[in-house]
């Protein structure tokens, strides 16, 4: 009948298993990829931010009462002038 065999309905069947879970592993897979991405983009995220951090050190300045310059407030520099308050 319909030229059906029990073969041919073995195999259909058997394709529909295999494409199944075949879908259902490839599903698991990508999820655990996605999983590991997300893991490892947050780290790398994490190293950006701190490396950004470290190079956008920002440094205190103080205006040099004798010529109005501006110098680090951690170690002044004598600007060369007489009456300058900082070390040279
Ligand atoms: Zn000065």
């Amino acid at each position: 009948m319909f030229g059906l065999s029990i073969t041919k309905i073995l195999f259909t069947a058997a394709v529909i298993f295999a494409v199944l879970y075949g879908w259902k592993w490839l599903g698991r897979i990508q999820a655990q990829r996605n999983a590991q991405g997300g893991r490892m983009g947050r780290k790398r995220r994490r190293t950006v931010g701190r490396a950004r951090a470290e190079t956008t050190k920002t440094e205190d300045m103080v205006r040099c009462p004798t010529c109005g310059d501006y110098v680090p407030a951690e170690r002044p520099r004598h600007c060369g002038r007489q009456d300058c308050p900082y070390p040279g």
